[in-house]
């Protein structure tokens, strides 16, 4: 019987690569991960969680205005970019620290540089080889930006976080989650923002209504969003750099974000070698099992090119342990359902989302109700704050079921992630209506709302 050195080989440190290093490990398996960067991958290290960080930085300067209201005075603080920037960086040293820690404390050896796949069960690292049973592919993916003249005077988020000195006057261009991220952090951070898409709206994907609500509501905060438009080249000035859109007009700005999607990161992977099969997109193609093309050999996450989500990315990493080593004492194979998968985009307000937008809902299932509230929050009544929340439900006439719930408002991914549950167990307009609301909460309104605006 052939020998390996391991039974799992993980290629990847980010989401789905601790989860599934780590849960093997708890197995009793062999476990090796390589890792090329630092532990943790995008969301730790320049995704998720500085992003929330530098959003919860963002949200003070609304508090500071709005306290006024509520009796506070005195001047608004200023923001340190600099303590800031420091203040994340550490936390984010904590927690390549905590990764590190646990994946040794479950017996997994870190291999810490560049894995290249050799065949179908070897890899090389810094020239030296290592054979495994099964290799798990997580390697993620990379920011892309557009071939624009002057292309390289712009950035992506990867290089966001530590920009020096504060860009006063950023130009985002894209209409994503990244791009309506970034508009609202530094907008609030106190930059003077404008964003560029290149399409009739922002947040193509979602609810006609959220996306149209939250571009008016993005613009109330201040930033600038010109629809309809394309950068035709970035040039470089002594007053920073000018930006000539196609129209032929001129933006200047000192920063110039692209974030115009990610591509699955597998370049010099070796997947050639090992005969693993891509995509015309050049994701890693896998079957329900996520095996791909080369039956030792797995795929998880953002390189597969599905829901690039970090709680996806780990589920698909679980389901691959299970399948592999069998699940937990006690407990059934996961097995991951990609239908109700709750999203939130951290805009300033938040949107929230689960199930089907208005349109797709009318094309699955014929006739629908839809229930739809925006309003001015309590909170806002003293404030001083023109924002206003959306609240919107979609019903399955000929079930009853919700099958679409959205939010744009404060903490819309906290409200809507207990929402998500309901509508997974398959709860009904009639389970919403005979559910108390608590009161005073933004989120009551879900289950208060009577009367449908439309059918
Ligand atoms: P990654 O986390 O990208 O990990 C891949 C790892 O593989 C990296 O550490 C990389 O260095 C390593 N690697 C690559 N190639 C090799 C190799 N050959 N050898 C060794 N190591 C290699 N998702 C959410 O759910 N919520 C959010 O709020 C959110 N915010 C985001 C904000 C930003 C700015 C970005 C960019 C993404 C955000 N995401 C968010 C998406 C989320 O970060 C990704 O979906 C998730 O990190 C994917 O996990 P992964 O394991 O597939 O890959
Ligand atoms: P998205 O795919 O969400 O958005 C890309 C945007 O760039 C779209 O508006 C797209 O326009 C536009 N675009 C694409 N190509 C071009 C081009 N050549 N010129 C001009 N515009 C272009 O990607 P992001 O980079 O924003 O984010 C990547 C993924 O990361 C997200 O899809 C999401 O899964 C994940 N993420 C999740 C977050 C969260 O959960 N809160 C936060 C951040 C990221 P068009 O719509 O016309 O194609």
């Amino acid at each position: 019987m052939q020998t390996f050195d391991f039974d799992l080989f993980v290629i990847g440190g980010g989401s789905g690569g601790v989860r599934a290093a780590r849960m093997a490990a708890q197995r009793g398996v062999r476990v090796a991960l390589a890792e090329v960067s630092a532990m943790g991958g995008t969301c730790v290290n320049v995704g998720c969680i500085p992003k929330k960080l530098y959003s919860y930085a963002a949200h003070y300067a609304d508090s500071f205005e709005e306290s006024h209201g509520f009796g506070w005075v005195g001047e608004a603080p200023r923001l340190d970019w600099e303590a800031l920037k420091a203040n994340r960086a550490r936390e984010i040293s904590r927690l390549n620290g905590v990764y590190n820690h646990l994946l040794k404390s479950s017996g997994v050896q870190i291999i810490e540089d560049w894995a290249t796949l050799t065949g179908k069960h070897t890899v090389e690292v810094a020239g030296k080889s290592y054979s495994a049973k099964n290799i798990l592919i997580a390697t993620g993916g990379t920011p892309t930006v557009p071939e624009v003249p002057g292309r390289e005077h712009a950035i992506t988020s990867n290089e966001i976080f530590d920009l020096s000195p504060f860009p006063r006057r950023l130009l985002v261009v894209g209409g994503g989650y990244i791009a309506c991220e970034f508009a609202s952090i530094f907008n609030g951070l106190g930059a003077q923002v404008t964003q560029l898409y290149r399409g009739e709206q922002i947040l193509r994907g979602f609810d006609a209504d959220v996306r149209a609500f939250i571009a008016g509501e993005m613009a109330k905060t201040g930033v600038t969003l010109h629809l309809n438009t394309d950068v035709a080249a970035i040039e470089r000035s002594d007053d920073g750099l000018n930006v000539r859109l196609r129209d032929g007009s001129v933006i200047l700005a000192d920063t110039v974000l692209y974030a115009t999607g990610r591509e699955p990161l597998t370049g010099g992977l070796g997947l050639d070698a090992a005969g693993v099969a891509v995509n015309d997109a050049g994701a890693i193609q896998v079957n329900a099992h996520y095996q791909t093309s080369v039956s030792s050999i797995y795929a998880v996450g953002d390189v597969t090119a599905r829901l690039q989500l970090t709680p996806v990315a780990l589920g698909e990493a679980m389901v691959v342990v299970d399948h592999l080593f069998g699940p937990q004492a006690g407990k059934k194979p996961r097995r991951m359902s990609y239908d109700f998968i709750p999203t939130a985009v951290f805009t300033h307000p938040n949107i929230g989302t689960v199930g089907y937008t208005e349109d797709e809902a009318c094309d699955k299932f014929g006739q629908i109700s839809v229930f739809r509230s925006d309003f001015r929050a309590l909170r806002h009544t003293l404030s001083g704050s023109t924002e206003r929340t959306l609240i919107k439900l979609l019903v399955d006439d000929a079930s009853d079921r919700v099958v679409g719930l959205h939010m744009v408002g404060p903490d819309a991914g906290e409200v809507v992630q207990g929402f998500a549950v309901a509508m997974k167990a398959g709860a009904t307009k009639a389970i919403f209506d005979s559910t108390i609301g608590i009161h005073p909460t933004l989120a009551e309104e879900f289950v208060t709302m009577r009367e449908p605006v439309r059918r």
